[in-house]
């Protein structure tokens, strides 16, 4: 790894941190399948590899970029987004004070509301849009952890990440971000005094949709970085190295795939906040939206690729439109080059908080005025 330190982010990624095979010259990196690493006759690691749970040159790669890219100092690669985001909760100890938002990933609601409060979690949700509300619900020395998500899914709500590591660590808490919406090219946590980033690494990490897997990434290497870490390598919650290899090749173009994604969202967004059958374009990138100050302060170079649409009808109307639709491909999940267009209540189910008329759209890399034109065609 030769790339001198003080190129750009992109740079690093483009080149994933001057890769070079030792072996070969090669400079894409092998992919290493091996469980177990041999020792010498002194009955040495010869590597300092043991056992590919904690340990695979695959994972390695795509950590250190990714630590690169959001600035810390770790980074930890898991099975999934969700295998991420929990293992910075059950790092936590039964009994320990948590603040989440009330607008959340679904499923990992899901599992605070369950599991982790079954487990001894003291979760507990407010309004995080409003620093004031978690500054009055934030017990100084109970609350262990502050989770937030900016921009939030699928409602894009935006929360101040600095207004909130400073609630957090005047309380003796950390501050986690997940920032899967977000991205390391338009917002990086850490510099904005967050301790760890999340990424559901499925979405914009990888960006292909084709590999399941997640992230978090630690501003300082401590015990509670240890303990997160611990998750992973004890509990078990490996991403396969081939998956690893993967996400590393996706994110070699992340800065050019978020940035054309981006554009093409707020063109979108403005388009269709001026359309008679749409009700609100749910987009930080909008200066009419509500979060638009404080995202524009904290994100740069765009506000992402995703926005929701509240169309007029209620679901019958928003399930209607999308049924109409010939480009956008009707399925979950984002941050994929293919543009993608969900009902996301029927996702969520009868205990979805979210509005009956919402769809969440996930910009891919078609060309925009196609993608417009189709949504034109379907709104009729
Ligand atoms: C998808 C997603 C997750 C969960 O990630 P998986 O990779 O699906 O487990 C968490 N947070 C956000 C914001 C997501 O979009």
């Amino acid at each position: 790894m030769s790339l001198p330190d003080s190129v750009r982010p992109s740079t690093a990624a483009a080149q994933a941190l001057g890769f070079l095979d030792p072996a070969t010259g090669a400079f894409v990196p092998p992919i290493q399948p091996a469980t177990t690493y041999e020792r010498g006759a002194d009955n040495r690691l010869l590597s300092g590899r043991l056992y590919s749970r904690p340990d695979n040159p695959n994972y390695e790669q795509a950590e250190a970029l990714l630590t690169r890219l959001e600035g810390g100092a770790a980074t930890a690669v898991f099975s999934s987004g969700m295998s991420a985001a929990t293992a910075v909760f059950l790092a936590l100890k039964p009994g320990d004070h948590v603040l989440v938002p009330d607008v959340t990933y679904w499923a990992l609601r899901n599992w605070l509301v369950g599991w982790a409060t079954d487990w001894g979690l003291r979760i507990e949700a407010v309004d995080m849009t409003e620093p004031a509300r978690a500054a009055a619900a934030v017990r100084p020395g109970e609350t262990r952890l502050i989770w937030i998500e900016t921009p939030a899914n699928p409602t894009l709500v935006i929360t101040d990440i600095a207004a909130l590591a400073d609630i957090a660590h005047r309380a003796g808490a950390r501050l986690a971000v997940d920032s899967t919406f977000a991205t390391p090219v338009h917002t990086q946590p850490l510099a904005l005094g967050a301790d760890l980033v999340m990424h559901s690494a499925t979405k914009y990490l990888n960006g292909h949709s084709d590999v399941v897997a997640g992230a978090v990434t630690a501003a300082a290497v401590n015990d509670a970085w240890q303990r997160i870490k611990a998750v992973r390598s004890q509990a078990g919650a490996v991403l396969g190295p081939f998956e690893a290899w993967l996400l590393l090749r996706g994110m070699r173009t992340l800065f050019v795939r978020v940035a054309a994604q981006s554009r093409s969202a707020q063109r979108i967004a403005e388009h269709f906040s001026r359309h008679p059958k749409v009700e609100a374009v749910l987009y930080p990138g909008l200066p009419t939206f509500s979060g638009h100050g404080v995202a524009a302060s904290q994100m740069r170079g765009g506000f992402g690729g995703m926005l929701s649409l509240r169309v007029k009808g209620g679901a019958p109307g928003a399930l209607a439109l999308i049924g109409k639709l010939r480009l956008w491909r009707r399925a979950t999940s984002l941050g994929g080059v293919e543009s993608l267009v969900e009902h996301r209540a029927s996702v969520e189910g009868p205990q979805s908080a979210t509005p009956a008329d919402l769809l969440r759209m996930s910009v891919g890399l078609e060309d925009t005025d196609d993608l417009i034109l189709d949504l034109e065609q379907a709104l009729g």
